[in-house]
């Protein structure tokens, strides 16, 4: 069989956010769409939510398995698969190995509320049985910000997220998008970020700057008028400003923005690389003195 008609066999949803630090791996579906699927920028909550069985994904395990190559790491699909019973994740992760015996590796999606539905000991056993990094979509660290948009959590949940996965030494990468307060929280957006950012030690930060898809609340927030949505060049001064009241402490996080001015991908380090970035930032916004009328972003990537 060839490769893509596996994957065709394999995904119901091709389509997903790939995190920078998933570059490398395999993917393997475990669920589809998002069990809160309610944030207003999100284009995923058109998606009927469900979780596949356990025989539905042996089956997709075993197509992957004509596929994985020599790669040693699965990422788990669905929007938020950390919010599974643990007991459905360890089943999972115990088929996964029957029929791909060289997976040493697991990552998986998580609201900030499922981190904080498991127990430590929940947290520990998913790390014994291969759980070595999660990436949790914070988005803002502003509460304003995070109900203008029904995320359904707070920053304090967020931050109590990022520390119990320190602490049961599950990498926590997150996620943030620039210009999701719209240009009359924009300030609000960046200060808060940059608050919850100091208080946290996340392996990488993924900034993707607010697209609008249609279909979904945000498109209806524009048009009414009750949402200012910022251009990418209104989005780079945001992140600058957010980026320049960053304190971290500790180790390096791998800082990354696909979406630079619609165009772009800058990578730097944070903390030791602030000055960097806040140069190429600094850069860019000279070189772009409005933003520019065509972007590249195109929203997810594709598997397969
Ligand atoms: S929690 Fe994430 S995936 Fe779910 S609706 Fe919100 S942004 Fe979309």
């Amino acid at each position: 069989m060839e490769h893509s008609d596996v994957y065709n066999l394999m995904y119901d949803h091709a389509e997903f956010y790939r995190p920078p630090r998933e570059e490398h791996s395999a993917f393997l579906e475990v669920a589809y769409g998002c069990s809160w699927g309610s944030c207003a920028f999100c284009d995923f909550i058109k998606d009927e939510y469900k979780v596949y069985s356990l025989k539905d994904i042996s089956r997709k395990a075993q197509l992957l398995s004509q596929v994985i190559g020599e790669k040693t790491r699965i990422h788990f699909l669905g929007c938020n698969p950390l919010g599974l019973p643990t007991d459905f994740l360890l089943d999972v992760f115990m088929l996964t190995r029957r029929y791909l015996p060289q997976v040493s590796e697991y990552s998986m999606y998580a609201r900030s509320d499922d981190v904080l539905s498991k127990s430590e000991a929940e947290l520990a056993a998913l790390k014994r049985a291969g759980l070595t990094d999660v990436h949790v979509g914070i988005e803002s660290g502003a509460d304003e910000v995070l109900a203008m948009h029904s995320k359904g959590e707070t920053a304090q949940q967020m931050l109590d997220a990022c520390l119990a996965l320190e602490k049961a030494g599950i990498a926590c990468h997150i996620s943030l998008i620039p210009g999701l307060g719209g240009r009359s929280l924009s300030k609000l957006h960046a200060e808060k970020t940059a608050e919850l950012l100091s208080k946290i030690h996340p392996a990488s930060v993924w900034c993707i700057g607010l697209a609008v898809w249609e279909g979904t609340p945000l498109a209806d927030m524009i048009r009414s008028g009750s949402f200012d949505h910022m251009d990418y060049r209104e989005m780079l001064e945001e992140l600058r400003y957010m980026v320049s009241l960053t304190e971290m402490e500790g180790p390096d996080c791998t800082f990354t923005d696909s979406s630079v001015l619609g165009l772009y991908t800058v990578e730097g380090k944070l903390p030791s690389g602030k000055a960097d970035l806040l140069h190429v930032f600094d850069q860019l916004l000279a070189a772009y003195p409005v933003a520019p009328s065509e972007v590249l972003y195109d929203g997810p990537s594709v598997i397969g």
